[in-house]
């Protein structure tokens, strides 16, 4: 399978050209087209497998080149703050031809600016849980404008004893939202906590 077979438009197209991928990697064949239909997704993959890409192409082409307004369209909810900007550089590529506007918000560093280009608006909000209840918290994250959301690492984010977080900000979007699920391993953990809280999802496993 190519790239050009998953549905993905010429924009993105564009964008996995400029990030040098030449042949999608297992997940992102399989996750790709199901993620452009709007499909909620469960996907076992661990990092090194290409699931960043996985989710970030169909999440930012299903938007477009809508813009929101003061709130995120993705949010993307990551376990710690190195993953969070290996996130924000792909979405950073991809949107080089997409315009969105994107923040990373890890803890750690200090609030002001955070809050400041929240303020301003974002499109693309990728965030460690910790850090962004803190923020919905002080009133300078608001969620209800989310289309896509992500939990990337979801058996690593309730290891570390997130779940009180992730149920906090999964319940300030939208219930129409969709959810995209990656998890190296999916267990009862997963599917009996935060598995419940997504709309019929597809099963992928590489
Ligand atoms: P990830 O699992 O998202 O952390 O990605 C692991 C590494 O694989 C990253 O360095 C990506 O840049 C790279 N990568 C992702 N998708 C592809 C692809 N289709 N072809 C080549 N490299 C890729």
């Amino acid at each position: 399978t190519k790239f050009d077979e998953l549905g993905l438009s010429e924009t993105a197209l564009q964008a996995v050209a400029r990030l040098g991928y030449e042949t999608p990697t297992p997940v992102q064949e399989q996750a790709i087209p199901l993620a452009l239909e709007g499909r909620d997704l469960i996907a076992a993959a661990k990092t090194g497998t290409g699931k960043t890409a996985a989710f970030s192409l169909p999440s930012l082409d299903r938007l477009g080149h809508a813009k929101g307004g003061q709130g995120p369209l993705m949010l993307v909810v990551t376990p710690t703050r190195e993953l969070a900007q290996q996130i924000g550089e792909v979405c950073g590529a991809i949107a080089a031809s997409t315009h969105h506007r994107i923040l990373t918000v890890v803890g750690g560093l200090s609030y002001e600016p955070q809050i400041s280009k929240l303020k301003h608006g974002v499109d693309v909000l990728i965030a460690t849980p910790g850090r962004l209840v803190d923020l919905m918290e002080q009133g300078a994250a608001r969620l209800a404008d989310v289309e896509v959301l992500v939990l990337d690492e979801a058996d690593r984010m309730l290891d570390m004893g997130f779940w009180p977080a992730m149920k906090k900000i999964i319940g300030a979007t939208p219930k129409s939202r969709q959810t995209l699920l990656f998890s190296a391993t999916i267990d009862r953990s997963i599917l009996g906590s935060v598995g419940k809280l997504l709309h019929d999802p597809a099963m992928v496993e590489i």
